[in-house]
């Protein structure tokens, strides 16, 4: 009787391994933002944790984002694979000049409206496949109806602790397994807050970059503590640099265009302008071209191919693209805030200049060891995510997994 009591627990125990063994073959990924982190803050010096991560896995030289690098299209291409017009956020800010209606990354409304986003992104590509996604804070995660966000999520408030944040994605992880996501993101906004008011060459932006190579230190800690630190793929990237600027470099637009003929979207590295009268069109085109020092102008149509941004009925007439370091002002009112401290650095530049060029970084069972490489795109991001978890992915895409899969093993 004995012995088949013996019998009995050796065999439930190693029923109970192979189940075990079944739960540890999951792939997990977790995707961190550091906001407008610059491909080149890692060489400070300054990023112990992020440091151990690249001797363990990847390194980019840098992560190119797509135009303009901003940090709502830039994050929604890294999670749909598309580019700004094929998703729909051309930028944080655009109006839908047929209805009048406005999107607005601080507008809670217009935010969690799904009819402003196009693609299909990772997390819908993931809960279609029986995947389970969760994100504490991404742009573009809080939509309504219910299959278009993540499994879990929390709306955005930039408030919440950073510990707060780690823990929450430690308790998703430690939920029973037919419950856990497999699929997490995790963003902190410091180095952008302090790039924009102090520059990326301040004394505050080091203590940022310090700030949030801590909380990368202290997710890899909770990993540990759960016994999920091998297990689980670690992704920290960025969403696009920043460039220094200065209140000299400033380019006025009422100099060149009488204002009561035309309606301004964005302003500071680009500015779309849309002409009230469409016969003044090329009046207004061929005023700003004879002026253009520090700036491009682009009529939608002539918009190079190379930042794939034509494509959108929300764009305008004009496109106005400054120089890296100068910013674009409406006039004087609008040039006397930016001379105020606390405006010294900026991004939303052409997209293919380095100093707009942030991090990619990555390391666990999925990745190459040791391994670096050059320029890597955030478009390609989701076919990356779509071939660790092993899912089908949507075809329609801009990101070319062929351009990204070497890093994997
Ligand atoms: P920007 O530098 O203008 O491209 O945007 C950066 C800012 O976006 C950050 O400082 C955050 O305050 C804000 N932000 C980031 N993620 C979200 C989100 N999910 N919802 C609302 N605002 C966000
Ligand atoms: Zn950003
Ligand atoms: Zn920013």
């Amino acid at each position: 009787m004995r012995k088949f009591m013996v019998v009995f627990i050796l065999m439930a125990a190693f029923y109970a391994a192979t189940i075990l063994q079944a739960a540890d073959d999951k792939p997990y990924v977790i995707v961190v933002s550091f906001d407008g982190f610059r491909w080149d803050y890692t060489d400070r010096g300054l990023t112990p944790n992020l440091d151990r991560l690249m001797d363990r896995g990847v390194k980019a030289q840098s992560f190119e984002p797509v135009f303009p690098s901003k940090t709502f299209p830039n994050h929604y291409s890294i999670v749909t694979g598309l580019y700004t017009p094929n998703h729909g956020l051309i930028s944080n800010h655009f109006r839908n000049p047929y209805t009048g209606e406005e999107y607005r990354l601080g507008d809670t409304v217009s935010v969690r409206q799904a009819k402003w986003y196009r693609g299909e992104t990772i997390w819908v590509t993931a809960q279609r496949q029986g995947v389970k996604t969760a994100s504490f804070f991404w742009p573009g995660s809080e939509t309504e109806p219910g299959y278009t966000h993540p499994t879990y999520f929390k709306y955005y408030d930039g408030s919440i602790p950073h510990k707060e944040r780690v823990d929450g994605v430690i308790e998703w992880l430690s939920l029973p397994e037919e419950q856990r996501p497999q699929l997490i993101f995790l963003y902190f906004s410091d180095t952008d807050t302090q790039g924009h008011r102090h520059g990326p060459d301040s004394p505050q932006l080091n203590a940022a970059i310090k700030l949030v190579d801590r909380q990368l230190g202290y997710l890899q800690q909770r990993l540990q503590e759960i016994g999920m630190a091998e297990q689980v793929n670690t992704i920290v990237l960025s969403d696009h640099g920043m460039s220094s600027v200065t209140p000299e470099r400033l380019i006025r637009i009422d100099r060149f265009v009488d204002l009561s003929r035309v309606t301004i979207d964005d302003g500071g590295p680009f500015m779309r302008l849309s002409v009230k009268d469409p016969y003044k069109k090329d009046d207004v085109l061929e005023a700003l071209q004879k002026q253009a020092e520090h700036f491009r102008v682009y009529r939608k149509t002539d918009i190079p191919n190379h930042w794939h941004y034509r494509n959108s009925p929300f764009i305008g007439d004009l496109l106005l693209v400054a120089d890296v370091g100068w910013s674009l002002v409406k006039d004087a009112a609008e040039a006397k805030r930016l001379q105020k401290p606390g405006t010294r650095g900026n991004h939303g530049y052409d997209n293919h200049a380095l100093d707009m060029h942030g991090i990619f970084v990555a390391a666990g069972p999925a990745f190459k060891e040791g391994y670096r490489t050059g320029t890597l795109h955030n478009i390609d991001v989701y076919p990356l995510l779509v071939d660790i978890l092993g899912l089908t992915p949507n075809p329609m895409i801009d990101g070319k997994a062929e351009r990204i899969r070497f890093i994997l093993k």
